[in-house]
């Protein structure tokens, strides 16, 4: 089993996908956050207060279906003497599975970041939200945007921006006062700017060392011209975050809003970084498929081949990709195949039909994510797996064209 981080996404995603989907007849899923620090006792007393005050539910069947929620976990909450370093949560309600039926299920995970607050929660569905949450972006670029009277710092976390800090500078304007020399006045005047310019990077340097570097992506500047590039080739950021400015542009305001309009400005320049890596690979895999050297192969059971003989590099995974590897058996004659469904949450089991050989009803023996089998394979084979989103054109060009499964090859097999 790989573990990567973006294997554990991947199935972090997957997991909320098949949450998603799920529906209680009426308000009867309960959704429970519990963090670290919480005490499991003080959860179990709150759940007996709910127990209590379920009894006033009027529908006979939304209120024996909560209370059956309710009383389920208190007792997985029996087995959870603490709750682990992120927390825990645990989903638990009659499910409506079709047909007039419903199936109390309960789900625990661990989330892979800290829950922040304790959340007991009954809807007809499922809350999600802080979990999502989790998925979002954690990159971070810092954002500067200046000219010689103001200057305002903020942190861009994906779509959101917090603005950090905020100065002024005493720079006098252009016009000198009476009876001052001119060559003086210009003089004083360049120092000043020096010192705001110094000020800013201080500032700046503090705010952006505050974050968690491998989480800082990169640094942004805007403001009038000459002054953002003054401040730039100045280098009057700290050396670390000197070399992680990635680009500057023109922007008209340096408050909170000049934060705004740099971030508009950014459009490409962001989107760019962040698949930069994804893109690369793709890129690559492109570029192979038309050369000569041939060391492109793509579709499920090609590039399985190739990965059985050990023949590729770089397995490319697309995220979006939803199948199923099955092992079908017969009982009665021993006939055997492996088949590969595409399988969505919430959609009902696969019917493997009858033998081929003498009629019998086929079995499902083993069913495993198709993401997992290849990954493993990969694993076992030494090559390196990357998961492609959706997000750009290549990325898209990979589940649509390619059906999310390609590969970049060690040698050429023809494969
Ligand atoms: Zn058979």
């Amino acid at each position: 089993m790989v573990e990567s981080e973006a294997h554990k996404k991947y199935e972090f995603k997957r997991m909320l996908e098949a949450l998603r989907d799920k529906r209680g007849r009426g308000t009867e899923l309960i959704s429970l956050y519990i963090p670290h620090d919480k005490q499991i006792h003080e959860v179990s007393s709150q759940l007996r207060e709910e127990f209590g005050q379920a009894s006033n539910i009027k529908s006979r069947v939304t209120r024996q279906n909560v209370t059956g929620a309710i009383e389920s976990l208190l007792s997985r909450l029996k087995l959870i003497p603490k709750a682990p370093e992120n927390g825990v949560v645990i989903f638990c309600g009659a499910v409506d599975i079709g047909a007039n039926k419903t199936d109390m299920q309960t789900f625990i995970i661990e989330p892979p970041e800290p829950i922040v607050s304790y959340k007991y929660h009954c809807d007809s569905s499922f809350l999600l939200t802080p979990l999502e949450d989790m998925l979002h972006e954690k990159k971070t670029y810092g954002l500067i945007v200046l000219d010689r009277r103001e200057a305002t710092i903020g942190l861009l976390r994906g779509k959101h921006i917090e603005p950090m800090a905020h100065l002024t500078s005493t720079v006098p304007g252009k016009q000198r006062k009476g009876g001052q020399s001119s060559h003086r006045f210009q003089q004083l005047r360049l120092i000043a700017i020096n010192e705001f310019y110094s000020r800013i990077g201080e500032a700046a340097s503090e705010v952006f060392l505050g974050v968690d570097q491998k989480d800082l992506v990169g640094v942004f500047i805007g403001g009038p011209s000459p002054t953002k590039e003054e401040f730039q080739n100045g280098e009057f950021l700290h050396h670390e975050i000197q070399k992680k400015v990635i680009d500057l542009f023109d922007v008209a305001y340096t408050d909170e809003s000049g934060l705004y309009e740099l971030f508009d400005k950014l459009g490409d320049a962001l989107q760019d970084v962040e698949v930069v890596k994804e893109k690369k690979y793709m890129e690559r895999f492109l570029k192979e498929l038309v050369s000569d050297t041939g060391l492109a192969s793509y579709g499920e059971e090609q590039v399985r081949k190739n990965l059985e003989m050990g023949s590729v590099d770089t397995l490319l995974l697309s995220d979006e990709l939803r199948k199923i590897r099955l092992t079908i058996k017969c009982n009665n004659c021993g006939f055997e195949e492996k088949k590969t469904i595409t399988k969505k949450a919430g959609e009902e089991e696969y019917q493997p039909g009858n033998c081929k050989q003498c009629g019998s009803g086929l079995v499902i023996q083993e069913s495993v994510d198709i993401v997992d089998e290849l990954s493993t394979l990969a694993d076992q084979m030494g090559t390196n797996t990357v998961f492609i989103s959706n997000d750009f054109e290549e990325g898209n060009q990979l589940f649509a064209a390619f059906g999310g499964i390609a590969a970049i090859l060690r040698f050429k097999t023809g494969i």
